[in-house]
């Protein structure tokens, strides 16, 4: 588990890149400084961990671009204890990132090789989130309410019982839309029967799967 000096000063640029790009979250902008995103790819990527692309993972899946990372964690806007519920593990990055901001994180992965990848990766990077191996579209009912819901694969409409999972005053972000094309949406639970949702700007993720995702 090398993070070179060469890492280091290429994910200090890419976060530079992101500053421009117009993410301001000083929590967020330090945990991507720390976080050492190649270690959750395969090393004959290392040359890429730092650019500002996707790349592939096992399984057909991706580890989203680092501006997405920022864009949707911006938009949660994690706070020191939050209850986080993260929807597609996939490498452990995003996981990594809400724990380095000091969530309390609870990740689900459908693929059990990702899950138990990404179960090694942050254990030996000392982060402890509660991890489980199944469908996340349909929450975590045992551990609701969340202060925080992510969704990091496409989904085909808003699952209800995630909006359901949220506490009141919590917030979902999770993009929504075909399988081609999503718009970012940001829900926030106003009162037990009340969400509020905006649409923001349109992203390409791997579909989600299982009961509230797509079905092909
Ligand atoms: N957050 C990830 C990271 O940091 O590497 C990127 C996730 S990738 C874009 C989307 C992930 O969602 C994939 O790993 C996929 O297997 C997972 N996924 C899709 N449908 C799912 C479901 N119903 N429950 C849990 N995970 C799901």
């Amino acid at each position: 588990m090398i993070d070179s000096f060469k890492h280091k000063g290429l994910r200090s640029r890419l976060v530079d890149s992101l500053v421009e790009k117009g993410i301001a979250d000083e929590k967020l902008l330090a945990a991507m400084r720390k976080v050492p995103r190649h270690l959750f790819i395969e090393n004959a990527l290392d040359d890429a961990a730092y650019e500002d692309r996707p790349l592939p993972i096992a399984e057909n899946q991706t580890i989203s671009q680092p501006y997405t990372v920022a864009y949707q964690t911006s938009l949660l806007q994690i706070k020191k204890g939050h209850k986080v519920l993260e929807i597609g593990t996939g490498s452990g990055y995003q996981c990594a990132i809400l724990c380095e901001m000091q969530a309390k994180v609870f990740t689900i992965e459908t693929h059990r090789n990702l899950y138990i990848q990404a179960q090694r990766v942050l254990a030996e990077l000392d982060y402890a989130p509660t991890m489980r191996c199944g469908d996340g579209s349909i929450g975590w009912e045992e551990h609701a309410a969340f202060d925080r819901i992510l969704v990091t694969a496409a989904c085909p409409s808003i699952p209800d019982p995630l909006k359901k999972q949220l506490a009141i005053g919590g917030k979902l972000v999770l993009p929504v839309g075909t399988a081609d094309m999503q718009e970012m949406c940001l829900v926030t639970r106003k009162s037990g029967q009340e969400w509020e949702i905006k649409r923001l700007d349109k992203f390409r993720f791997v579909p989600l799967t299982g009961k509230n995702g797509f079905k092909f």
